[in-house]
C-alpha cells in the first residue's frame, strides 16, 4: 500500500490554494495535505511536512543539459499533468523561469540546450543501463547497485502504521513483514546475477531515531493551524473517525511516515548511492475493522514511478524544487522502461490484472504496459535515482490472504484449488525476471554499439 492510502491526514491546507481548516475527503480515503509553513522555516518559506529548504543553486550544474522540447514534454506529460499556477514555471523559447519563493518573488533561470547535439552531459551519481559495460550472459546485473526498500516497518509497529489485520485466530497480516520477506528472498538472487545489493532496512526497526513523542508539539501546532483549536491528546476509541484530530495520531504519522521516509532518503542519497531503488509493497483494498476485516475477490497489480504532481503540491517550494531536480536528472528515462519491463514480467508470473485507480485525481497512466502509473510519493520523489515502486497483490483478497497464511515454501502447493508457488517467491522471481530482461537487452545494445 502506498502512503497516500489507508491512513492519511484529514486536513488539506496550503498557503495559497486552499483555506485552512478545510476538510476534504477524496473517495474512501482522506487526503494528506499539511503545510507547516507557519510552524517551521523562515518567513516566506512554504515547505512540505518536515521538508528542507531547497538549494536551487545546485541546479546550475544542469544548465544546457536539456532541450526546450524535452523539458516541456516532461513537465506537461509526466510531472505536472494536473496543471499548476502559471507563475511557478514559465517555459520560454530558450529558458525556463522557475519560481523559488513567491514571497520574495525570486526565480531560477534554467537555460536550455539549443538542440540535441549541443546538449551537455547530465550530471548524476547513478548509472543508466546503457552506461554500464557489457556483461557476461550469466551475470546480466554485474556491477549494478540495487537498493531494496521493503515498505513500512512491520513488527510491533504494524498496528500503529495501520498495516495490520487479523482474520479470527489466523496469523496477523503485517505488510512491513511481508515486504521484508520478499526482500530477503530477492537479495541473494540478485547477487547471484552480479548485482551489489543493499537494504534500506533489514529488520523491523525504524531508520529514524525520532519517535512519536518527539513530534507531539509539532502535531499540536499542525492541528491548531488546521482548525482544531484544542486538540485532544489521545485516541480513546480506535474506530472513532475523529481520532485523526488527536495529537497522538498526528505525531505517529509524523514519525512513521514523514520522519522515517526522509531518513531513508538521506541514507539512500548520502550513503548507499544506488543505481536503482526497488520499493517493495503489497497492495490492499479497504478492509474496514482490522480485527474483523473484509476479504475481497479483487486482486491486481500496478507499479509506480514519480510524477503526476498535484497543483497544490507544486505550491510547496521544496516539492517543486525536488520535482525539477528529479526531472533534470532524467531518472524517468530509466525508471519508466524498467517499470514497464518489470510490470510485464510480474503480470506474466502472477497472472494479476492491471489495477485501475478509482479516480485519476492523483495518478497518471504512463508507459506502454498498462500497469505503470506516475504518482508523487515521498519515496519516489526523494530517492535521487531511478525508483520502481511495486504494488502487486491485494493482501485482503481471498487468494492472496490464503497464500500469505500458507507462508513460504519450495515448489508448489494447492491453494484455493490452484497449484501455486509461495507468494513471496513468486513476487521475488517475477522482479528478477523483469530486471534480467531489461538489463540484458540494454547491455547487449551497448555491446553492439561498441560500449561506452
Ligand atoms: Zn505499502
Amino acid at each position: 500500500m502506498t502512503n497516500g492510502e489507508a491512513r492519511t491526514v484529514p486536513f488539506r491546507h496550503s498557503g495559497f490554494v486552499i483555506p485552512s481548516s478545510l476538510v476534504i475527503r477524496a473517495s474512501s480515503f482522506l487526503v494528506v495535505f499539511l503545510s507547516i509553513f507557519p510552524v517551521a522555516g523562515r518567513a516566506g518559506d512554504n515547505l512540505g511536512i518536515l521538508g528542507a529548504r531547497p538549494r536551487w543553486s545546485v541546479l546550475e550544474k544542469y544548465q544546457q543539459t536539456i532541450t526546450h522540447d524535452e523539458f516541456a514534454h516532461l513537465i506537461n506529460d509526466v510531472y505536472c499533468t494536473h496543471g499548476f499556477a502559471p507563475d511557478l514555471i514559465e517555459i520560454n523559447e530558450k529558458t525556463a523561469r522557475l519560481l523559488m519563493n513567491r514571497y520574495s518573488q525570486k526565480s531560477f533561470t534554467l537555460r536550455f540546450a539549443e538542440d540535441d547535439s549541443r546538449r551537455k552531459p547530465v550530471p548524476r551519481l547513478w548509472r543508466p543501463a546503457k552506461s554500464l559495460s557489457p556483461s557476461r550472459p550469466d551475470k546480466p546485473l554485474s556491477g549494478l547497485k540495487i537498493a531494496l526498500d521493503p515498505g513500512h516497518l512491520g513488527g510491533k509497529w504494524a498496528k500503529m502504521e495501520e498495516r495490520w489485520f487479523q482474520v479470527g485466530d489466523s496469523q496477523p497480516v503485517q505488510e512491513g513483514d511481508l515486504t521484508l520477506r520478499v526482500a530477503r528472498l530477492l537479495a541473494p538472487r540478485l547477487r547471484e546475477l552480479g548485482a551489489k545489493v543493499s537494504f534500506i532496512r533489514s529488520g523491523n526497526e525504524p531508520i529514524t531515531a525520532k519517535r512519536p513523542d518527539d513530534f507531539r508539539e509539532l502535531a499540536r501546532k499542525i492541528l491548531i493551524k488546521n482548525g482544531v483549536p484544542q486538540p485532544r491528546a489521545d485516541v480513546l476509541d480506535p474506530n472513532d473517525p475523529a481520532k485523526e484530530q488527536t495529537i497522538r495520531w498526528q505525531s505517529e504519522i509524523l514519525f512513521y511516515r514523514y520522519s522515517e521516509i526522509r531518513r531513508r532518503a538521506a541514507l539512500m542519497n548520502f550513503k548507499l548511492h544506488p543505481d536503482l531503488v526497488l520499493c517493495l509493497h503489497f497492495n490492499a483494498e479497504g478492509w474496514g475493522d482490522p480485527n474483523n476485516p473484509t476479504l475481497t475477490d479483487a486482486d491486481h497489480l500496478h507499479l509506480l514511478v514519480n510524477g503526476s504532481y498535484l497543483a497544490e503540491e507544486l505550491e510547496f517550494d521544496d516539492e517543486r524544487f525536488e520535482m525539477i531536480r528529479r526531472l533534470l536528472s532524467r531518472a524517468y528515462d530509466e525508471e519508466l522502461p524498467l517499470a514497464d519491463t518489470i510490470a510485464l514480467a510480474m503480470a506474466r508470473e502472477t497472472g494479476l490484472p492491471a489495477y485501475e485507480y478509482p479516480t485519476t485525481n492523483s495518478t497518471t497512466k504512463v508507459g506502454s504496459s498498462e500497469y505503470v502509473f506516475a504518482r508523487n510519493l515521498l519515496a519516489t520523489r526523494l530517492y535521487r535515482c531511478p525508483v520502481v515502486y511495486c504494488e502487486p497483490y491485494v493482501m485482503n483478497s481471498k487468494d492472496a490472504f490464503a497464500r500469505i497464511q500458507a507462508g513460504d515454501y519450495e515448489g508448489s502447493r494447492t491453494i484455493n484449488g490452484v497449484e501455486r508457488k509461495s507468494i513471496y517467491r513468486e513476487y521475488a522471481d517475477s522482479v528478477v525476471k523483469g530486471l534480467v530482461e531489461y538489463y540484458s537487452k540494454a547491455r547487449a545494445a551497448t555491446a553492439r554499439s561498441g560500449g561506452l
